[in-house]
């Protein structure tokens, strides 16, 4: 796997009982997988000669994120390694500009958008639909909010263009909540797709995940579990697809934006799914038949733990571990920072509101932000 953080922490945590062998290239030894994983190789994913080194060792090669630039993979399939996702998948992860394009083609809805020159250009975006505000994205290299941005005027619109990548403009989509429609595929075509599900987003940053959505009406869950399986088999997916989506208004769903690996509206599956979505993923990139993705529990909410005041997370176990026997805790062995992910927590039950206050309740008390 290329990349080093708590994706393929957990990726290889789940080929543990397969017993699969395990290499990782990550940009330092202190990254949340390469200081669990036995076979790590430090170095930089934007340099050709270091990915090939590290790639002719493998039978396959898979991503903990989308920034390996493109040409790169083109170059090891040239050289006969095994790249799942592909690069003619993993384009469109890795470029917001041509994720649109390619969805439009194949009629998926998406807000309404195009690239921009520059913030004249915006102005001319905005008068062609209802005007500001608009929202802004460099095409690559944004994660977390980062790379986005909201404006109001063509004055606030000069930040994105000083990045010097091509800047895609969006309707500001008046959502009334956002989904994630996830699937899973394995080369020769067979899919599994799981229960749509809410996420919360506080900050631009990921909060909570509700699995499954509450009040997603059958006909709107199913039309979204269709759109993911289509993206995937049009753009040719192998592994875990997250399909990021809003919920309009007017009963509508547009794809917001995709993600080829797995993703953190996912990580309910470790403890709320029958086979998780890090299983699922290392199945379908190894070519094996695919688990059974349906849920274990009525409900199950996963809440991020960001990084508080307090750097020792691990004194709240006593609390949290004592107060819900059934709470899950995965952290990432990560430096606690001020807002940095540093872990998540996963409960399930029969009642949601019981559910979600336990996983609140337990995120809170490891950020520190409450202390009884
Ligand atoms: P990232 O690469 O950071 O995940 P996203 O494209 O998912 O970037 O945008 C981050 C957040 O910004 C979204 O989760 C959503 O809340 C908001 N957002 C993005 N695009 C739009 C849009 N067209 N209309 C309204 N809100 C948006």
């Amino acid at each position: 796997m290329v990349g080093g953080g708590q994706l393929a922490r957990m990726t290889h945590e789940a080929g543990i009982p397969l017993g699969i062998r395990f290499k990782l290239l990550s940009d330092t030894p202190q990254d949340s997988a390469a200081q669990v994983v036995s076979d790590v190789v430090i170095g930089d994913y934007r340099d050709l000669a270091t990915l090939r080194a590290f790639a002719h060792g493998c039978d396959v090669i898979t991503f903990d994120h989308e920034h390996v630039p493109t040409e790169h993979l083109r170059a090891l399939e040239a050289d006969g390694i095994a790249v799942r996702p592909g690069p003619g998948a993993l384009q469109h992860a890795h470029d917001k500009g041509v994720m649109r394009a390619r969805l439009s083609e194949i009629g998926v809805p998406c807000p309404r958008h195009r690239i921009v020159a520059d913030p004249a250009d915006v102005t001319r975006f905005a008068a062609e639909g209802d005007g500001f505000p608009v929202v802004l994205k460099t095409v690559v290299g944004g994660y977390d909010g980062k790379g986005v941005w909201v404006v109001r005027s063509e004055d606030e619109a000069a930040d994105p263009f000083l990045a010097g990548v091509p800047v895609l403009a969006e309707e500001k989509v008046d959502f009334v909540r956002e989904l994630a429609a996830n699937v899973v595929r394995s080369p020769h075509g067979q899919a599994v797709s799981y229960p749509v599900v809410e996420s919360v987003q506080v900050n631009g940053v990921c909060d909570t995940v509700i699995a499954p959505a509450p009040n997603l009406s059958a006909d709107l869950s199913a039309q979204a579990q269709q759109l993911a399986l289509t993206i995937a088999g049009e753009l040719g997916v192998v592994g875990h697809l997250a399909v990021e989506l809003f919920e309009t208004r007017d009963g509508r769903i547009l794809v917001n934006e995709l993600a080829m690996r797995p993703h953190n509206s996912g990580h309910w599956t470790q403890d709320g799914a029958i086979t998780s979505q890090f299983a699922n993923h290392v199945r379908a990139v190894l070519d094996l038949p695919l688990g059974d993705p349906r849920p274990r529990a009525k409900w199950t909410v996963m809440a991020n733990v960001l990084g508080g005041e307090f750097p020792d997370m691990y004194s709240a176990y006593l609390h949290c571990m004592a107060r819900d026997p059934q709470l899950k805790i995965h952290m990432y062995g990560k430096d606690v920072k001020p807002g940095r992910k540093v872990g998540h927590v996963n409960t399930y039950g029969d009642d949601l509101a019981d559910v979600r206050e336990r996983a609140r309740h337990a995120a809170d008390y490891l950020r520190g932000t409450i202390t009884e």
